[in-house]
């Protein structure tokens, strides 16, 4: 069974997928984890090459689309097929909502061309559930960009890409999520506004709320 969980920055993924994690193993479930791009080594490396780009000199949008794609390419073959073949649940942070997300409204690349290239290079396959966590714009807006200070701070580097791109991009960022919910309604569970920001605690209850049924 693979679960994506999705979302603008700073709408709490990575927490909810380690709650939901921990939650499944008290049931004897052990989800294999998964984080895009990243979690293979070819992965790792794609993500530091397009985190350590934003520092430096900037990606073109269709490089790093192309290099997203590789990333999910390979996290297929190496961890999602053979995970599935083996009847296990996988949580995944980010999948190619992600990408039409960022890369198709946020870097204005459109929704068709990276349907069409996760048609082609993903083999079109689609997580079984979608966790969306879209909390209030302007809330998800300050935490990002309240986060990516200190990074900056700490490292020196602006990994969110926040104050490059600004609020606009994260603003269509926003609204391609919300309507990826509206097309496909089926296998994406929005969670918020309203529901978004009512605590890590009933968030996570609803999660586990929606995987149950
Ligand atoms: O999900 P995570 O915070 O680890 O992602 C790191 C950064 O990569 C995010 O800030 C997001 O802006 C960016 N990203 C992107 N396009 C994707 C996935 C992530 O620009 N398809
Ligand atoms: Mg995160």
């Amino acid at each position: 069974f693979f679960i994506t969980f999705e979302g603008p920055d700073g709408s709490g993924k990575t927490t909810q997928i380690r709650r939901t994690a921990e939650w499944l193993q008290k049931r004897g479930i052990d989800p294999v984890l998964l984080r895009q791009p990243g979690g293979t080594p070819l992965g790792e490396k794609i993500r530091a090459i397009l985190l350590d780009s934003r520092a430096q000199d900037p990606v073109s949008p269709l490089t790093e689309l192309a290099l997203m794609f590789g990333d999910r390419a390979q996290s297929i073959h190496e961890i999602i097929l053979p995970a599935l073949r083996e009847g296990r649940v996988i949580l995944c942070d980010r999948y190619t909502d992600s990408s039409e997300a960022y890369q198709g409204a946020g870097r204005g690349l459109g929704s068709e061309r990276v349907l069409a290239i996760h048609r082609a290079i993903c083999d079109d396959l689609q997580p079984n559930l979608t966790i969306l966590l879209l909390p209030d714009v302007e809330k998800a807006l300050e935490r990002a960009s309240r986060r990516n200070q200190r990074h900056i701070q700490q490292t020196g580097t602006d990994e969110n890409r926040f104050e490059a791109e600004g609020e606009a991009f994260y603003r269509r960022v926003h609204t391609a999520y919300v309507d990826i919910a509206k097309r496909e309604p089926k296998r994406v569970a929005l969670i918020g506004p309203g529901t978004g920001d009512d605590g890590i605690e009933a968030i996570a209850s609803r999660i586990r709320e929606i995987i149950t049924t």
